[in-house]
């Protein structure tokens, strides 16, 4: 594969393990700047196991990951210039309970980028409102929903300025009636052009944003495609008893 300036990220014959059990089995997908992609598929079938892979909060042992055009290999340096550029958003929200939703904010800025506490609570309080739960600044997590403590975390990513946001099931430990004022929140965010992979069945945000959508089953990508493609016509039968079952 040749490297394209354009390509947020690079997935080459990737190939992982836990132990002995083959998670990802080689893997391509190259993600283009501002494209977004949805990635879905049965439980287990190595979702989050990919995307963890791409800020490396998992390794790989075969293949290569290049984002933003720096491989992903056992320099460190390289680590932490990927994280700077990779948030994510994950399905259980990681908040610090203990800290108020503008500290959950501002305090990561603070400590990996050393930012002055006014700057970092003055761009905490610019990405709540972005979320559109400013008021809800001083208080605690436990004190939120679980649909506006989502909203926290995604206001929390942003802060640290990515470049590409990775989402891992966002809205899928939340009660319905908040799912649809997250995923509002990611239109807004798509439609700004970020970069973004996000693990979701949600068909309906798939249809509205993806520009593309993986299709996961056994750790391998059976079907890569546009969602009224994927959705409406797939060409793997494994993609088509998939969709039967979740609509
Ligand atoms: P998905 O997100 O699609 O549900 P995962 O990536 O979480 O799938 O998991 C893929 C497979 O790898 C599953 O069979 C899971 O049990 C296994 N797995 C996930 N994490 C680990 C781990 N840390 N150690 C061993 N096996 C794991
Ligand atoms: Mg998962």
């Amino acid at each position: 594969m040749t490297t394209n300036d354009l390509n947020a990220i690079e997935v080459a014959s990737l190939d992982k393990w836990y132990g002995s059990f083959h998670v990802l089995k080689n893997i391509d997908l190259c993600v283009s700047s501002g494209e977004r992609i949805v990635v879905c598929g049965p439980s287990g079938s190595g979702k989050s196991t990919l995307i963890r892979c791409i800020n490396r909060l998992e390794e790989h042992q075969r293949g290569s990951i290049t984002v933003n055009g720096i491989a992903l290999g056992d320099s460190v340096k390289n680590l932490d210039a990927i994280r700077r550029d990779v948030g994510m958003v994950f399905q259980h929200f990681n908040l610090f309970p203990h800290l108020t939703v503008k500290e959950n904010c501002a305090l990561p800025q603070m400590l990996s980028r050393n930012t002055p506490r006014r700057d970092a609570e003055e761009r905490a309080m610019s990405f709540l409102s972005k979320v559109r739960i400013p008021e809800q600044a001083e208080k605690y997590p436990g004190q939120l929903s679980g649909g506006q403590q989502q909203r926290v975390a995604i206001a929390r990513a942003l802060c640290m300025t990515p470049k590409i946001m990775l989402f891992d099931e966002p809205t899928s430990a939340l009660d319905p009636e908040m799912v649809k004022e997250v995923l509002d929140t990611m239109v807004v965010l798509a439609e700004d052009g970020m970069t973004m992979i996000v693990v979701t069945h949600e068909m309906g945000f798939a249809k509205r944003v993806a520009d593309r959508v993986v299709f996961m089953e056994s750790g391998e990508i059976v079907e890569i495609g546009k969602p009224d493609v994927i959705f409406e016509a797939p060409t793997q039968e494994r993609t088509q008893n998939f969709l039967q079952n979740i609509m």
